[in-house]
């Protein structure tokens, strides 16, 4: 098994780590309890750092006009301002990291589908919450996900994916040297294939022209381009031509039959009967059979630790 970097993510305080909701509770959740032994934690709770308390009276986003404003209306508060402020320096002093795990529809650390409480009858918006919409402002190309939306199987492992090879990126950076650079994409190289085709090649050029200029000036143009990649999850088509991409390596030694099983499984993920770990762990067995020492090294096939591998799906949060 390879061996995985250690992802940097800050972590809402109340997801499975303290008993800091206004109400005393704690979020139980089994996935978050597994990525905690494989993730560098940076824990926050917004409303503790505002020295609200435990317990304490909920608060809640409240249209006024055109602005939007927290309040805890039991207790008469307006934390507006001092959220705003909380954010803004707890943000500007992280060291990098490599993603967000955010509680979900909390008014403070929700990232999306806050509920937002108007004046009148009209019905109630959504919107981010203080802390999680100042996350979005600051770090705009930095994975955020909330422990809802991760019951979703494509989510989760896009996000896991994103913030494994972003911490993986950190480790290059680190080491500085053209060597590892040049490790990073190459061992990467089908994963980024069923990214994004177009900037795995704008990539691969920087890569090859490293000679050419300071490992400094390299990265910072090939940073930029990474997180572009990780914005989005591959759709299935990429997946496929990476597949059969791979495939093309061993066609010459298989019989008909071997290969018309492979494409028969591939079929069966085009059309969602079969999760991508199927057709994955075909190619894998003939990565193992005919050696192929390449392939062998590639995250494709294990872009962040197995046992995170849960493919029990909720179906909810697909939509971003
Ligand atoms: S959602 Fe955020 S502010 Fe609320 S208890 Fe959890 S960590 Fe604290």
């Amino acid at each position: 098994m390879r061996e995985f970097p250690r992802p940097r993510i800050v972590l809402s305080r109340c997801l499975e780590l303290e008993a800091c909701r206004y109400d005393g509770g704690i979020i139980r959740d089994d996935f978050v309890r597994r990525l905690l032994a494989h993730v560098e934690v940076i824990a926050v709770c917004p409303e503790l750092e505002l020295g609200l308390g435990v317990p304490r009276p909920p608060a809640r986003v409240v249209r006024e006009g055109e602005t939007l404003r927290l309040l805890q209306p039991d207790a008469g508060r307006d934390l507006t301002s001092s959220m705003t402020d909380f954010a803004h320096h707890f943000l500007s002093s992280l060291p990098a990291v490599d993603g967000f795990l955010l509680k979900s529809r909390s008014p403070s650390c929700g990232w999306r589908d806050v509920k937002v409480y108007g004046s009148g009858n009209s019905a109630p918006a959504r919107a981010p919450g203080f802390f999680g919409g100042a996350v979005l402002q600051r770090f705009p190309s930095h994975p955020v996900e909330d422990e809802g939306r991760l019951r979703s199987f494509r989510i989760r492992e896009h996000f896991l994916t994103s913030i494994f090879t972003r911490a993986d990126f950190r480790y290059v950076l680190a080491d500085g040297s053209p060597r590892a650079l040049v490790d990073f994409h190459s061992r990467n190289k089908y994963l980024f294939m069923a990214y994004h085709q177009t900037l795995l090649k704008a990539m691969g050029r920087l890569v090859a022209g490293q000679t050419r200029r300071s490992f400094a000036d390299t990265v910072d143009q090939y940073q930029p381009l990474l997180h572009r990649l990780l914005e989005r999850p591959p759709r299935v088509g990429s997946y496929i031509n990476v597949l059969m991409h791979q495939m093309g390596y061993f066609s010459p030694h298989l019989s008909g039959a071997e290969k018309e099983f492979f494409l028969d499984a591939l079929q069966q993920y085009r059309q969602g009967r079969v999760p991508l770990s199927v057709p994955l762990a075909l190619i894998r067995a003939m990565v193992s059979r005919f050696d192929e020492p390449y392939l062998r090294t590639q995250t494709l096939f294990e872009p962040f630790p197995p046992d995170l591998v849960d493919i029990a799906d909720s179906g909810k949060g697909r939509e971003r």
